[in-house]
C-alpha cells in the first residue's frame, strides 16, 4: 500500500459503539428509547419506498418547515443532517478543522472529541465539576467552537437555560454549541433547553431523532442557530445525506406527539425505578436528566460481568472517561426484569 494517513490521524482511537445483548431488551449501553417507535412513523416510512428511486429533497424542506414551526424560528435557522453526528463534523469541518481549536468537557461525548482529532483540530478538555460542566472555566478558554452537551453524556446532568445563557454572554470562543440530545428527559425542559438563545441566532443547538423519536436506525438530526453559520454548513454538507424515508419518518414522528409523550413519560418513571433497583443492590447514582443512568460502581468490572451472565449489557465507565462507574439506558419493562434478576444473582 503506498498511501498513509495523515499524520494526525495515524494514532487515532476509532468511536467504540455500545454492545448489544443477545435479547434485544438486555441492550442498555447506547441510550436508545425503551419503546418502539410509532405505528404512523412505521407507515410514513413504508410509504416512502414508493419513491426510493427519486434523490432525496436535498433541502428536507418539509422537515425543516415542520422543526421551524414547532420550536418558532424561521426556517432558514434550521439544517437538518444524517444523524446529529453528521452536523457535529460539519461544525467542526467549518470553524476549527486544519488548525482551529475545540473546547469540550473532560469526559465528553466522545464524537465531539472524534471531529477534532479527524479534522486536525486542536482540542482543549475542562474537567467536570461535581459531574456537571465547569462553564466558568470554560468560558475564559479561547476556542473556535464550545461544545456543550446539556444533559451531558456520560453523566445524565444537565444545565439551566440561565447557566448557560450566562455562560453564552461571558465566552470568549467563537461559537457555543448546546447539543441536547436527551434535552426531552429533563425534569422541566422549558428552563433547560437553549432553544430560545438559538432563536435569536447567539448559539446553536443540536437535537436528534434518535433518542425520544426512536429513529437512531434511520440518522436524522437537525440543528437550530444563526442564519449565516445554517446557509455556510449547508454549502459544505453533502446534499442528499438525509435520505427519504428518514425525512418522511421524521416528519411523522414530530406530528405523532402522543407517542413521544408516552415515551417521555415511561421514561421518567422506569429512571426512577432503575435508580432505586441499583439503590437497593447498594449503587449510588448520579441525579439524571436523561435517558440513562451513569452508577458509581468501585466494582465496576465485576458488576458488567454478573450483568452480562444475566443478558444485560451496559456501558463500562472506563471506556467513557469515568472508571469506577457504568452507564445504563433506561430499558423497556422486559428489560427492567432481566435487570432485576441479574443483580439479585450472586457475584
Ligand atoms: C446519542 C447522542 C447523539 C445522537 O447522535 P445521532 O447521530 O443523532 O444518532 C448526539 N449527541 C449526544 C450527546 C448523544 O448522546
Amino acid at each position: 500500500m503506498k498511501v498513509q494517513l495523515r499524520p494526525w490521524m495515524s494514532d487515532l482511537a476509532s468511536y467504540v459503539p455500545g454492545r448489544k445483548a443477545a435479547v434485544s431488551a438486555g441492550s442498555m449501553a447506547s441510550n436508545e428509547p425503551a419503546l418502539a417507535g410509532s405505528p404512523a412513523v412505521h407507515a410514513a416510512f413504508s410509504a416512502a419506498a414508493e419513491t426510493l428511486h427519486l434523490y432525496p429533497d436535498p433541502l428536507a424542506r418539509e422537515l425543516c418547515q415542520r422543526v421551524a414551526e414547532l420550536h418558532g424560528v424561521d426556517i432558514d435557522q434550521v439544517l437538518v443532517g444524517n444523524g446529529s453526528d453528521e452536523l457535529i463534523f460539519l461544525l467542526v469541518l467549518a470553524y476549527a478543522s486544519m488548525g482551529g481549536k475545540v473546547l469540550l468537557a473532560e469526559p465528553p461525548y466522545r464524537i465531539h472529541e472524534l471531529a477534532p482529532e479527524m479534522l486536525g483540530a486542536e482540542v482543549a478538555k475542562v474537567p467536570l465539576v461535581e459531574w456537571r460542566h465547569d462553564l466558568e472555566t470554560m468560558a475564559l478558554e479561547e476556542a473556535d467552537i464550545a461544545f456543550v452537551c446539556n444533559p451531558h453524556n456520560p453523566t445524565g446532568t444537565a444545565l439551566s437555560a440561565s447557566e448557560l445563557a450566562r455562560f453564552t454572554d461571558r465566552c470568549r470562543s467563537g461559537l457555543v454549541v448546546v447539543d441536547e440530545a436527551y434535552v426531552d428527559f429533563a425534569d422541566e425542559v422549558s428552563a433547560t433547553t437553549s432553544m430560545e438563545r438559538a432563536g435569536k441566532g447567539d448559539l446553536v443547538v443540536i437535537r436528534t431523532f434518535s433518542k425520544l423519536f426512536g429513529l437512531a436506525g434511520l440518522r436524522v438530526g437537525y440543528m437550530v442557530g444563526p442564519t449565516d453559520v445554517i446557509s455556510q454548513l449547508r454549502a459544505l454538507r453533502m446534499p442528499f445525506s438525509v435520505n427519504s424515508p428518514a425525512q418522511a419518518a421524521a416528519v411523522a414522528a414530530l406530528e405523532d406527539t402522543k407517542s413521544s409523550e408516552a415515551v417521555r413519560s415511561y421514561t421518567l418513571g422506569a429512571k426512577e425505578t432503575l435508580r432505586s433497583l441499583f439503590a437497593e443492590a447498594g449503587y449510588e447514582s448520579v441525579p439524571s436528566q436523561a435517558n440513562f443512568l451513569l452508577v458509581l460502581a468501585p466494582d465496576e468490572e465485576s458488576l458488567v460481568r454478573r450483568l452480562a451472565r444475566g443478558g444485560v449489557s451496559v456501558r463500562s465507565g472506563s471506556a467513557l472517561g469515568i472508571p469506577g462507574s457504568v452507564r445504563v439506558s433506561v430499558p423497556s419493562p422486559e428489560g427492567m426484569e432481566l435487570l432485576r434478576s441479574a443483580l439479585a444473582s450472586s457475584g
